[in-house]
């Protein structure tokens, strides 16, 4: 930066999240100083990280710190790093636009009439803003770490709409952010307030936040600063120290630090890993699911320290991507500092630690799933679809995976385990029965349903996305294979009685040659026609052949705009159903073959391929007289 002093305008977007931080975060103002801690401990993060391949930048002063610095007669208030610092370009983008996406997710829901979340600044990348709830000015003055002292660089500005920027002589590397308190904001000039928001928020920060060390000035009547300083937060990032030692407070802090989830976090799990691989790792499974949840491309959360240094957030490889919800922290004793993302998916101690963190997790979720039905229940319905990619994706966890599974069922309509499940089948049935459909409304109402209903035989019913792929890696449990209800033909067996087989086969019988007009009837539609005995209430239903991919997946590949396999159903009737009954002499078959498909076909969720053809047909038979 060459010119003189520039004065700039903030990006619009900074214009409103100003506007917004200020007025609707009042209520929690001192979030401010915790903000801007951490920011100083990531810059300082940052050039800790540098130095590792550039010593030098370090200068004279390796011993990287905050210090808070309280001036009463300017009503001013500075947060002083010696980090990594702001070139004269960085201040101007860094300060003045939001490189983050999600901005306007955040902003609605700041918008929003819910709670004001005042987490949610740091969550979007937007935490500098928030110096302004107390600060009517903020001064920035900076020099980045390798720069010369003539290119340090002044920010300024009263958090309206534009900024000032002008080069400055900075002998000094690092950050001032400087607060000018508003009227009424006074507290943030006094010394014990400070010290109790440090303590509150920032006790983890393996930084030391200095101040001056106060004495008694017994003429005066009260505290002066003298000029030494001292350290005023616990300064040990919180998984170094000892289990014994740590408050579950503590604990959840920390977790509102790192995550900045509003909720407290559901469980966690802290060790010390010796052996092979020498690690610590402190695991969260946060209460709720991000608003990202869905996007598989979306890095975990757990960040990796080596040997305490910060080496990088989401650090994918160490841990599988269906426990991307789990958020925490692994400091491995192993890895070198200068590890990169490459080299993390090719070490063999990356793979120990992922492999240590996983069983981690699963312990902790078997814990909660024996001892704590409530909160696992809050787990399973945000996080269990998530889990489920695990059945493909975890071969050496699967028996595990599947015993933490919960399904809705015709017995309830959540936390069914296969365990339960198994408890509850009845005498002779060797399988486990399931349906899947879009939604619980759909296979609660699927006619496949209907003998099993009659028979009080349970049938989980499946409706997440990936319950097909799921099914497509899971075929048993506990030795008892998975059957689909609307694969193959039914044949249940034991469970039906000799009188029940008896009837069906006469019925079968007698019906013989409409079934064959029914095929050639729709024999560009259903591969084949035949009698079933899965239907009670319901003329006909269409199942698919045993190998063949469901209709129920078929459609989600549609949807998903792949090429599905085009197999054709087959259409199933009731021989024992009225209107199956009336077809052998009505005079319209043709229509009412059709009809009876296109019912089976709607019943199922599907969409009719010519639904015109469908309405000429209802139209005509809604047309005949009626009929005395
Ligand atoms: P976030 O910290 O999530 O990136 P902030 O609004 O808190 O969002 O900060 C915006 C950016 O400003 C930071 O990413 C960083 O690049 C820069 N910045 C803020 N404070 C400092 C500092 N003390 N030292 C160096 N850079 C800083
Ligand atoms: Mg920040």
């Amino acid at each position: 930066m060459t010119q003189p002093k520039q004065t700039l305008s903030f990006q619009a977007e900074v214009q409103q999240i100003l506007h917004l931080v200020t007025h609707s975060l009042y209520s929690n103002k001192e979030i401010f100083l915790r903000e801007l801690i951490s920011n100083a401990s990531d810059a300082c993060d940052k050039l800790r990280f540098e130095a590792l391949h550039e010593a030098k930048l370090l200068e004279d002063a390796p011993d990287l710190k905050v210090q808070l610095l309280v001036d009463e007669a300017a009503r001013t208030l500075t947060i002083r790093d010696n980090g990594i610092g702001m070139s004269g370009d960085e201040a101007v983008a860094h300060l003045g636009t939001i490189a983050k996406s999600g901005t306007r997710e955040f902003m609605s829901r700041l918008e929003g009439d819910q709670k004001k979340d005042a987490s949610l600044i740091g969550q979007f990348g937007v935490g500098f803003y928030s110096g302004f709830i107390v600060a009517d000015r903020i001064t920035v003055e900076s020099r980045r770490a390798g720069l010369s002292p003539e290119e340090g660089v002044r920010w300024s500005s009263d958090g309206t709409g534009q900024f000032d920027v002008e080069p400055i002589t900075r002998a000094t590397r690092g950050t001032d952010v400087i607060l000018h308190l508003r009227e009424g904001e006074e507290d943030f000039l006094q010394p014990w307030k400070l010290r109790s928001i440090v303590s509150r928020y920032s006790d983890h920060i393996s930084l030391p936040i200095l101040m001056r060390k106060q004495v008694w000035d017994g003429d005066k009547g009260e505290q002066r600063d003298t000029d030494e300083w001292e350290t005023v937060n616990k300064a040990a990032a919180l998984w170094t120290r000892s289990k014994a030692d740590i408050t579950d407070a503590e604990y959840q802090e920390f977790y509102k630090q790192l995550t900045y989830d509003t909720e407290p976090p559901l469980a966690y799990t802290h060790n010390r890993v010796e052996g092979r691989s020498e690690y610590t790792q402190l695991l969260y499974i946060p209460a709720k699911a991000p608003f990202d949840l869905w996007n598989r491309d979306k890095r975990g959360g757990v960040k990796l320290y080596v040997k305490r240094v910060f080496i990088m957030d989401d650090a994918e490889a160490l841990m599988p991507v269906y426990l991307r919800f789990v958020k925490g922290v692994i400091d491995s004793a192993d890895l070198p500092l200068n590890v990169s993302r490459e080299l993390l998916q090719e070490s063999r101690d990356v793979k120990a630690i992922r492999e240590g963190s996983t069983k981690r997790v699963l312990t902790m979720l078997e814990d909660l799933a024996e001892n704590q039905k409530d909160r696992y229940a809050q787990f399973w319905e945000d996080f269990g679809a998530v889990l489920k990619e695990g059945i493909g994706e975890d071969n050496a966890n699967r028996e595990r995976l599947a015993k933490l599974l919960r399904f809705a069922s015709t017995h309830a309509d959540a936390g069914v385990s296969f365990a339960d499940y198994a408890g509850r089948m009845k005498e002779g049935q060797e399988a486990i029965y399931y349906i899947t459909a879009d939604t619980l409304a759909a296979a609660k109402s699927s006619p496949q349903l209907e003998i099993f209903r009659k028979k009080g035989i349970e049938v989980l019913l499946l409706t997440d996305r990936v319950d097909e792929w799921m099914l497509s890696h899971l075929y048993e449990f506990d030795g008892k294979p998975l059957q689909s209800v609307a694969k193959g033909a039914v044949d249940l067996g034991a469970l039906q009685d000799e009188g029940e087989k008896q009837q069906a086969d006469q019925a079968a019988k007698a019906i013989k040659p409409v079934i064959e007009r029914l095929k050639t009837a729709l024999k560009d539609r259903a591969k084949d026609v035949r009698v079933t005995g899965r239907l009670v209430e319901s003329p006909a239903c269409l199942v698919v052949e045993e190998g063949d991919m469901s209709a129920h997946l078929a459609r989600l590949l549609k949807q998903a705009g792949q090429q599905a396999p085009a197999s054709q159903p087959i259409l199933e009737v009731n021989a024992e159903h009225p209107l199956v009954k009336r077809l052998e002499s009505d005079p319209r078959f043709d229509d009412l073959a059709h009809l009876l498909f296109d019912q089976a076909w709607l019943a199922e969720g599907g969409q009719l391929e010519d639904p015109a053809a469908h309405v000429r047909r209802v139209t005509r038979l809604l047309l005949e007289p009626v009929s005395g």
